[in-house]
Parts: C-alpha cells; structure tokens; sequence
C-alpha cells in the first residue's frame, strides 16, 4: 500500500511489486507500484498539509516524534525479524539498526525545541538584525536497501522536527520495512499529509516527479555515488536544496604501534557487518610492515570462523547479498585481484546448495598483496570481501588512504595519541574511528567529503538541513 495524505491505498494503475527474501528467494509480499500520477498526489498533499505542520509548535512537533520512539521500540523484535527476511541482515544485526532507527526519532523529538534563531549586531546603531530559521518546505527522501530502516527515520524524524512536511521513495528491495516504518510515524499521530510514502519498482519516473515538481524544496537522498551525482544534477535545475549521503572506500589503518590482535578482531567485526553491505565498510586494510603477519593470522582464524546463512537461524553473523549482481560483483572484483598477483587467504567464492539455495550467499573472504591497480582498490565492494595491503611510512599510508575519489569513514589503530591526531587531522574523510570501529550515533554528524556526498545527518547539523535562515533588518 501507499501511504498518501493519511491514507493507506493501491497505487492508481493498481500494479504491485514482489518483495523477496535475499537469503531463499521466497516472496514475502505483494506491495503496491506507484507511478508518477501517485507521486503528484503525494506531493500535492506534502504541500498542502505543509502550513499547518509548520505553524505547530516545536513542543506538538516533539511530542508526536517521541510517540514515534516508544512505537518504534515497542515494535522493535517485528521490525527487526521483518528487516531479516527483506534486506538479508542477521537478526542480532536487525534488532541492533531497530534501536539506531529510533535513536534518530528520539534525537530530533529533543532538538526539535532547540530550532534557534540569532540576534547579530549591526555596524548601523538604528539598526537589529534578528535571523529566523524556518522549514525548508516539501522535502523528498529517497533511501538505499542496506537500512532499510535507519534510513528512514535519519531523514523523516529531522524532517518532521524542523516543520517540513515529507514525501519518501524507499529502495525497491526492501519496500516492507518502509510500510511497517511509516505505520509507526501514522499511528504516533502524524497529521495527514505530513509523512507520504511511495513505493515504486521503477525509480526512474518516480525521481523525475519528485526532482521536476516545484512544490519539492529538498531533496534528500542515500545511495550510490552514480544515482547521487545523477539526482544532485537534476535538483540544481530548479535549486533545489539537496543533502547527499553517498559510497565510501574506508581505509583501516593498522599503525605498528597498535595492538595487532585487537586490530585484526576489530577488522573482522567491521567488515563483515551487514555482510560488508555498508557505506562505512573498510575497503582496504593497511597493516604495517612489522604486525603484519600476526595480523593477518588474526584476521584470517577470525573470518574463517564466521557462520554463513539465513539471518534467522541460529549462530548466524554473515547474511546474504542483496542480488545476484552483487555476487557478479564479487566474483569480478577477486579474479581480478587474483589475476593481478592477489592471495586468497580464506573464502573467495560463492556459496552453492543446501542451506545457501535461493540466496545470494559469498563466503567471507581475505585477499592479502592487493596493490592499486586492482579493482578492490578503487571500486566500492559492498560485500564481504577484506583486502589486506602492507605499507612502510607514516606518510606513505596517509597518501594512499586519501587515494581515493571517496571520503566517508576511515580507521585508525594506533597507540600513540600523537600519531592518532596526526593521521586523523591528514585524513580526508567525514568520519575517524580511532582504536574504535563504530564512529557513528544519532548525537553525532554523520556523512562525507569528496564524492561520499553533501552535507550531514544526525546531530545538530542534521537539523539544519531541513531549514533556511531568514534575516529580518529591523531600523529603529
Ligand atoms: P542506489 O544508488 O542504487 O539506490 C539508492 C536509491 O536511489 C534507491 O531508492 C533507488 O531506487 C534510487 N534510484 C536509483 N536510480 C534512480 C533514479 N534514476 N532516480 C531516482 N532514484 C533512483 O544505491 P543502493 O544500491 O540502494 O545503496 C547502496 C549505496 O548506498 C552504496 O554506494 C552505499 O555506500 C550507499 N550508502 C550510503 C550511505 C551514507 O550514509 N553515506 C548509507 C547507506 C548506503
């Protein structure tokens, strides 16, 4: 079903999509396909809903967004086993995104009372300048498969904070974790209008709807880098304002000085996260020199032990690909890393049969030797893939994690305090994990430099981003 103007409904051609399981390839549900006429209706009811949202007080705003909190938790374990059978993530992994989904809503229920103007002085003494911050208007969303909840509530609970009224396309894969996300924001008392959803499986007439009609005043957008720059294009046509949340290629740094065991057991945990379906993934490890082979042995014993399967069963911290493509994605990128003098340590090849048929399942891999002319090192993986590459000099890893076109996160391991501002203060990237391989909270700015995108979300920063400032000259 849409979700347009408060009210659940087929899309006008009637046509529905499949949603389904990328661990078995079942069907898990029929979903209503939007088309462009939907997606006019979604936004004329954003725009006509959007006065009265703005003129509530921040306190009415922040009472429906910490509603929205206490559902999203109450409902936490359904979320959570429904985003294991959509998107593929083991479910320890689901619930843990459940609870980061509603970090958002409850961050921005609070700073929803913190949307604060200036006073600023003026060089004129007949003169006051007051800077008012106001809601930016109709916002558009459109959102990635890989949180397929998280996602969500990063633009929506900002959005509704702030006085903007929103419409959101969610990824075509996962458009169930988008209704049960939107059932929580309707059934928290989100006026009519305020929230609307359209789900589509073809992106392409929806995004030009939401990037051509005037009444959408930003554009808020996760994905690819290719999708990203396509949209960001299309949105300066009308000036619309945009917040980009793109790829990355995060280098994770191993100092000589780090601890190799607690290095390579972060390594792993990071990684093979979300089967290594995340913007922050490490996408080329660098090892000193000196640790680099009891790293590796770490790393190696580590990975090797990982259990492959359906998110839902038992023991389970490595879930499916998300497509086929993903697996051609794979399989590319490691025979050219073989075919360019690579290693394989453990893994490298798709899992076939038995428990794996129907899904799209890569076994967890290591590749040491990788050098700059491979693929690895340049293309985004999105897979459980770890290539391992072995440096000298301080300045020498600084030049080559900034090698890239990408500027997400980055990792550091060092014990020298020195060296951890040294590096971190050099390295290009939005975010630095340091001796830590989660530098991310709903309390903090998340998001890029370089082609990894625009602007931030979460935090402070991601309130601004749904608001204008306004100045008002005042002569006495
Ligand atoms: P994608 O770019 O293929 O798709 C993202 C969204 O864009 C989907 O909803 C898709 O339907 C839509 N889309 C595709 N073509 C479109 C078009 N022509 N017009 C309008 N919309 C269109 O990305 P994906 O495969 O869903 O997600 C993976 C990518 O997202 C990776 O590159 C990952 O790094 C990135 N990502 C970034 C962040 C971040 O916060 N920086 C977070 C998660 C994922």
């Amino acid at each position: 079903m849409l979700y347009i103007n408060g009210e659940w409904a087929p899309s006008r051609s009637a046509r529905e999509f499949e949603s389904r399981d990328p661990a078995s390839g079942a069907v898990l549900g029929q979903v209503a396909d939007a088309g462009r006429e939907d997606v006019a209706a979604a936004i004329a009811a954003a725009e006509q809903a959007f006065p009265a949202w703005a003129k509530r007080t921040a306190y009415e705003r922040s009472a429906i967004l910490y509603r929205a909190w206490e559902l999203m938790l109450e409902r936490k374990e359904e979320l959570a086993q429904l985003m294991t059978r959509e998107q593929g993530k083991p479910i320890r992994m689901a619930r843990t995104e459940v609870g980061y989904a509603a970090d958002f809503v409850l961050w921005f229920a609070e700073e929803a009372k913190r949307v604060y103007g200036e006073t600023i002085p003026s060089s004129r003494a007949d003169q006051r300048f007051h800077v008012l911050r106001q809601p930016v208007g109709v916002a558009a969303a459109i959102t990635p498969w890989n949180y397929p909840i998280s996602m969500l509530t990063r633009k929506i609970a900002p959005a509704l904070a702030a006085g903007c009224t929103i419409v959101v396309k969610p990824a075509e894969q996962t458009p169930l974790c988008a209704v049960e996300t939107f059932k929580v924001f309707a059934d928290a008392g989100v006026p009519a209008g305020v929230i609307n959803l359209v789900s589509s499986s073809d992106p392409e007439p929806i995004g030009d709807e939401l990037l051509s009609n005037p009444a959408v005043r930003k554009i808020t957008f996760t994905g690819s880098t290719e999708i990203g720059k396509f949209i960001a294009g299309r949105a300066a046509e009308q000036m619309k304002r945009v917040s980009m949340e793109l790829g990355g290629h995060a280098p994770f740094i191993v100092f000589p000085d780090a601890d190799p065991v607690r290095a390579a057991k972060g390594a792993a945990a990071v990684k093979f996260l979300n089967t290594g379906q995340a913007c922050i993934s490490p996408n080329r490890i660098f090892v000193h020199r000196s640790i680099a082979e009891t790293f590796l042995a770490t790393l190696r014993e580590r990975v090797a032990k990982l259990k492959t399967g359906h998110g839902l069963a038992d023991g389970i911290s490595v879930g499916p690909l998300i497509d086929e493509q993903a697996l051609t994605k794979m399989q590319r990128q490691v025979d050219d890393a073989v075919s360019h003098g690579a290693d394989v340590l453990v893994g490298g090849e798709q899992l076939k049969g038995g428990a794996y048929e129907g899904g799209y399942f890569w076994a967890p891999t290591v590749i040491s030797g990788v050098t700059p002319e491979m693929l690895i090192y340049r293309e985004e993986t999105f897979g459980p893939i770890a290539p391992v590459i072995i440096f000298d000099d301080e300045e020498e890893v600084i030049r080559m994690a900034n090698d890239t076109t990408y500027g997400l996160a980055s990792y550091i391991y060092t014990n020298d305090l020195s060296r951890a501002y040294r590096v971190a203060e050099a390295l290009d990237f939005g975010m630095i994990g340091i001796n830590d391989i989660n530098p991310t909270s709903a309390a903090v700015p998340f998001g890029g430099v370089k082609e990894s995108g625009l602007g931030r979300e979460g935090a402070r920063e991601g309130l601004s981003e749904y608001l204008n400032s306004k100045v008002l000259g005042i002569a006495l």
